[in-house]
């Protein structure tokens, strides 16, 4: 069966099955083609794989059948469309750039997004001459407001990091639309299967493979998903040509990651909205960040717009830094990294990590205050991963007034 073949299926079956072309070896699970070049029948099919007349492998930077698998999965996944698997998120989204836009263009983000991608925007492309204003995120006339004739591309990642803002989708298609610009939006948090945006519209999908498509914290990948075959031409070109490719080896261990996605998206999210639910109780806890919870003010919108709320919660304690350091140093299992969309629930510290190189006035404007937790909520025993948290909680709820003299930063 081929991608499209699989569009009538559920996800949790897409995820397992589709792509999937088996050698006449008739192996069951999906085989590694570590090989970087492929032989010809004689010298009339090799000049015509080269000249792209007829179809079939010529070398691995861009044509390799484990790599193909992964790419028509994660296109069944996104509800069809055209995918190319690039060597990480980053590759993806410098694949997108290189494809759709030229020098003297304008691109419009939104102001939350992955770090590297807002270095992306203001410090490479840049240099090309590519113009980036950034807005926020939910504030639909702001990105209406900074629309410009050479306004090419829309970029926006939604829930964001680490507040867990939501795009209202639909309006940005209709906004894209109607200025005739592409839409494209970093699916990394949601994953397909909790949302879909080629169903409202989007016209391309970018993902960090490393996140929950591997789901395991094992190896490095990205893609692109186009939901047009011209489109898909202009990406596989500039992957063909300037070769950020997805190895067989990354490739196989992203198919592996995928057949357990849909049920890992669903614990993930059963787990983070239970925590989020006790952390809200915690006398230490100022606030939650949850899409999940009612009183997240883009609560209703996530719910129509997801199938579930995710794994990323994110929470302010009483006090500052040190409140917060005291948290996470307080943690004997929960992993203390950066790295998100793991079995392995990990705890981060965004003001001095992630957010770490922003100046204050920016961090402020992002609303990342020194006494900001994010969790990525993992599939340990909900009760495990409280418990880890509450040592330091219950700490800092005993001695609020003594910590809260010395906190330094902002918070
Ligand atoms: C990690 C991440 C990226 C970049 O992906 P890499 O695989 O690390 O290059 C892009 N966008 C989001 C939302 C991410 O979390």
């Amino acid at each position: 069966m081929s991608s499209s073949d699989w569009s009538g299926f559920d996800v949790a079956t897409q995820a397992v099955r589709a792509g999937q072309v088996r050698s006449a070896e008739g192996e069951h699970n999906d085989s590694i083609f570590a090989t970087s070049s492929f032989v010809f029948r004689d010298a009339r099919e090799a000049a015509a794989r080269f000249a792209e007349t007829e179809p079939g492998n010529v070398y691995s930077r861009f044509t390799n059948p484990t790599v193909r698998t992964f790419e028509q999965r994660l296109a069944a996944l996104e509800g069809g469309g055209y995918c190319v698997a690039t060597a990480s998120g980053m590759g993806a989204i410098l694949t997108l750039c290189l494809a759709v836009l030229r020098s003297g263009d304008h691109v419009i983000a939104s102001r939350d997004l992955f770090g590297s991608t807002v270095s992306l925007f203001t410090k490479i492309l840049a240099k090309f001459g590519i113009d980036t204003t950034f807005v926020a995120l939910s504030d639909i006339d702001g990105w209406r407001d900074a629309l410009q004739p050479q306004t090419k591309l829309l970029f926006l990642e939604s829930p964001s990091n680490p507040l867990s803002e939501v795009a209202d989708l639909a309006a940005m298609v209709e906004l894209a639309r109607a200025h005739g610009v592409l839409l494209a939006v970093d699916n990394v948090m949601c994953t397909p299967v909790l949302q879909r945006p080629f169903e409202y519209g989007a016209d391309i999908v970018v993902h960090s493979a490393t996140k929950y498509l591997d789901g395991q914290g094992r190896c490095i990948g990205g893609a692109v998903v186009a939901r047009d075959e011209e489109l898909y031409n202009q990406l596989f070109t500039v992957l063909r040509t300037a070769g950020p490719s997805m190895s067989p080896f990354n490739a196989w261990v992203f198919l592996k990651g995928l057949e357990t996605l849909s049920l890992r998206m669903y614990a993930h999210s059963h787990n983070a909205m239970a925590l989020a639910e006790w952390l809200q109780t915690h006398p230490a806890v100022i606030h939650v960040y949850y899409p999940g919870l009612s009183s997240h003010p883009h609560h209703d919108l996530a719910a129509r717009q997801q199938r579930a709320f995710g794994g990323i919660v994110s929470f302010t304690v009483q006090g500052g830094r040190r409140q917060a350091w005291s948290v996470i140093d307080a943690t004997r299992m929960l992993s203390i990294t950066a790295n998100l969309g793991d079995t392995k629930t990990t705890i981060t510290h965004p003001a001095s990590t992630t957010h770490g190189r922003l100046t204050d006035e920016q961090r402020r404007a992002a609303d990342i205050g020194e006494d900001l937790i994010r969790i990525s909520v993992g599939l340990e025993a909900l009760e495990d991963i409280q418990a880890d948290l509450a040592r330091g909680l219950d700490e800092v709820a005993a001695a609020p007034l003594k910590t809260a003299h010395n906190y330094a930063g902002g918070g």
